[in-house]
């Protein structure tokens, strides 16, 4: 016997827009809620990933305190954060919070351009000069930025770097880790 199999078509409603839609990738976007798939058109993504386009995103990274911290400023004006947030291959994951993949992988070239600029900043040379005559820090940085200051010792022993010398905060931030390494 022939045994017939009937073809049905399955119709998939967007549950945003609630229209009938035809999926446009090979796959389709859902989220699973109470149990139920709930099936999300090309249109309304498009719509939701153009609102949550990453327009720019300040890191932070608090050493020995958890994961490190971002906040996103998006298109639409709404700004996340600081959140933390977890590194993977190709984007930035938030735990917690929903976004389009195109601002999740956006989040990963931020993130590369602020690690890249915060290597260049690191020092690659410190060395302090502590003779009769002279009393100086030397410090580059692995851009090549070089910065002499002097110093002198403070009633206590304490070192007191030359006020009118010009630092940028992060080169400072690192000469006083090391002075109290
Ligand atoms: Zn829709």
């Amino acid at each position: 016997m022939f045994q017939q199999k009937q073809r049905t078509l399955l119709e998939l409603k967007c549950s945003e827009c609630g229209k009938a839609f035809s999926p446009k990738n090979q796959g389709l976007w859902y989220r699973f809620l109470d149990g139920q798939i709930l099936l999300t058109c090309p249109t309304c993504y498009e719509k939701w990933e153009n609102q949550y386009e990453v327009i720019n995103a300040e890191f932070s990274d608090n050493p020995g305190y958890g994961l490190p911290m971002v906040t996103i400023y998006f298109k639409n004006g709404q700004v996340l954060g600081p959140v933390s947030y977890m590194a993977e291959n190709n984007h930035i994951e938030i735990p917690g919070y929903d976004l389009p993949m195109s601002a999740k992988i956006k989040l990963k070239e931020l993130a590369k351009a602020y690690w890249a600029e915060k290597e260049k900043q690191k020092l690659k040379t410190f060395r302090l000069v502590d003779t009769f005559d002279e009393q100086y820090i030397f410090a580059e940085t692995n851009a090549g930025d070089q910065y002499k200051i002097r110093f002198k010792y403070g009633r206590y022993g304490e070192m007191i770097l030359d006020p009118s010398t010009k630092l940028p905060e992060y080169v400072l931030k690192q000469i006083e880790q090391k002075m109290r390494e």
